[in-house]
């Protein structure tokens, strides 16, 4: 991770060597996540990487993705449940596998954290968020998730594979704390400087 990005949302900072702040835009709409790790910014070699993990089949990726994962997120965190971010079940029939499960399972595994594979769904099928402004994609992803289960003062991990303008894991994590969470943390493998 650049040295220089939001403490909240991740969002890397241009040519500014002060990393300890809020972007602008976590500080006119605080996100309901605490946080994001990431292991690293969307390009490159992490970007291939995703690409062949997420669309070529290579699902084989899921050990050293989540690995990575896992060691980027902060040690003394105590967290009780992992949750992926989850796909609609059409997209999960177009797909075959969900991403953010594998990834899930596989910190889960390494960090010995028990994971909930159903407890937050996807209700409503989106239009894909490509293309679409950050307001938009907020639209298009109102409603969309939903809690199914207890998460009651429970510190949540989210695990995402990208994080692009945030718009996913704020919604899930707006769920999620609306249903009582006591904290939520993400994770994801690459941060878009978007
Ligand atoms: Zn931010």
């Amino acid at each position: 991770m650049p040295a220089a990005h939001c403490c909240q949302c991740a969002l890397p900072f241009a040519g500014v060597t002060n990393s300890s702040h809020l972007c602008g835009r976590c500080i006119k709409e605080s996100p309901a996540y605490t946080n994001v790790f990431t292991v690293g910014l969307y390009e490159q070699t992490l970007r291939q990487a995703i690409h062949q993990f997420k669309f070529n089949q290579k699902v084989g990726l899921d050990r050293p993705l989540g690995q990575l994962m896992a060691q980027s997120i902060a040690s003394d965190l105590d967290i009780d449940l992992i949750i992926p971010v989850p796909l609609h079940r059409k997209r999960l029939q177009e797909r075959s596998y969900n991403q953010a499960l594998l990834l899930a399972r596989e910190i889960s595994r390494i960090k010995k954290i028990p994971l909930e594979i159903d407890l937050l769904q996807k209700q409503k099928e989106t239009a894909s968020q490509q293309g679409l402004s950050a307001r938009e994609r907020e639209q298009n992803l109102q409603n969309a998730f939903v809690v199914a289960g207890g998460v009651k003062a429970k510190t949540v991990l989210l695990v995402d594979d990208v994080m692009t303008t945030g718009a996913t894991v704020a919604a899930c994590s707006k769920e999620l704390k609306g249903a009582g969470a006591a904290a939520i943390h993400v994770v994801v493998i690459g941060r878009a400087a978007i």
